[in-house]
């Protein structure tokens, strides 16, 4: 059934008996999908969430694949992609670690005739055929509200801001930030709010949070809120509020919905997380592949502009959902995070 569909499909889509021959018998018979997770750190999500939901999706399809992490290392990233391209895979997807080898690694797949697809961060100035990720300006928008609220409800009134942003590498930390900047700023500007101290995270890594926030709250002992891009940062601040008897006291907000995030909410640590469902980012992701394995078009619903590149890329953006201690029942009953993980998380 595989191979005759596949054949039927290769000669409509392409137009001809040899595109057909070069995806089915060039690749040993079947389409075959390289996949390159960026850490396995600075969030759980990519081991415990991206990859099951991402192979699960490609089991289903019957396709062939293979997904890897590059582990936080740039030139591994690039050797692994390398591999990928020599093995001949028809689709790779990467998480890129910053636009720079991402691009590179994007060339390098274009001008081997490999298709190519962002997976959760766009590339910029890259040249992948499609991006699909969860609406980033939203989930820093909801990160914002999330802060606004939770001051109004501890009564924190003139609140210093602390900012602990994610790697400045990463292309969603900016859309991040726009988010809850945007939600911030009016409250600067009229005076609500205090200006804190602002930082990027480099690589997101959370040892480094640990350091740089430490360093704020010994300048600036009145911080009253503390926005931390996701679930891990997050906690390297709860952890440094923890010493000082602050936790619970000085709003987090997160982002993942990580068992950790979670049970940090529910310890009243964390004011907030987002939940972003991977296994829809994954589904939608792992569908285009497989169009793009097979030369078939894939059905995206947005464009999102590239400002490197000056371009628009045909996207997927899913929307992200605010978590705070009165619904985060709703992750576990969606079958996302289990409850005895939330329980049990350090
Ligand atoms: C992802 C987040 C993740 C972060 C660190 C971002 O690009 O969108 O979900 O927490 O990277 O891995």
């Amino acid at each position: 059934r595989g191979i005759l569909s596949l054949l039927a499909v290769g000669v409509l889509a392409a137009g001809g008996l040899a595109a057909c021959t070069e995806n089915v018998a060039g690749t040993g018979g079947r389409p075959r999908i390289g996949v390159i997770l960026p850490d396995s750190k600075s969030s759980a999500r990519w081991e415990t969430a991206d990859r099951k939901y991402l192979a699960a999706a490609f089991k289903a399809a019957g396709v062939d694949y293979e997904i890897q992490n590059a582990q936080n290392d740039k030139s591994a990233f690039t050797t692994l992609a390398e591999q990928m391209i020599t093995q001949g895979v028809d689709v790779l997807m990467i998480v890129n670690l910053d636009s720079g080898t991402g691009k590179a690694v994007l060339d390098k797949a274009r001008n081997a005739g490999v298709a190519t697809i962002d997976y959760d961060r766009l590339t910029l100035g890259g040249s992948a055929r499609y991006y699909v990720s969860f609406d980033n300006t939203a989930v820093g928008t909801l990160q914002g509200q999330g802060l606004v609220r939770c001051l109004a409800d501890a009564k924190i009134t003139k609140p210093v801001i602390a900012e602990l942003n994610g790697s400045q590498t990463d292309n969603n930390s900016t859309l991040f930030k726009d988010g809850y900047d945007g939600v911030l700023a009016p409250k600067f500007a009229s005076g609500e709010y205090v200006k804190g101290p602002d930082q990027w995270i480099e690589e997101w890594d959370n040892t480094r949070a640990g350091t740089t926030f430490e360093q704020m709250l010994t300048s600036q002992p009145n911080i009253g809120g503390v926005i931390a891009a996701n679930d891990g940062l997050a906690n390297a601040a709860i952890n440094v509020l923890k010493k000082q008897g602050l936790n619970g006291r000085i709003p987090v907000t997160g982002q993942d919905a990580t068992a950790q995030g979670l049970q940090n909410i529910l310890n009243g640590d964390q004011c907030m997380t987002v939940y972003k469902d991977v296994r829809r980012e994954a589904a939608a992701a792992a569908k285009l592949a497989i169009n793009l394995a097979r030369h078939e078009t894939g059905v995206t619903d947005n464009k999102v502009y590239d400002p490197l590149g000056k371009r628009y890329v045909d996207s997927i953006l899913l929307d992200p959902k605010a978590i705070t201690r009165d619904n985060v029942r709703d992750v576990i009953d969606d079958g996302y995070v289990a409850a005895q993980d939330v329980c049990t998380a350090e």
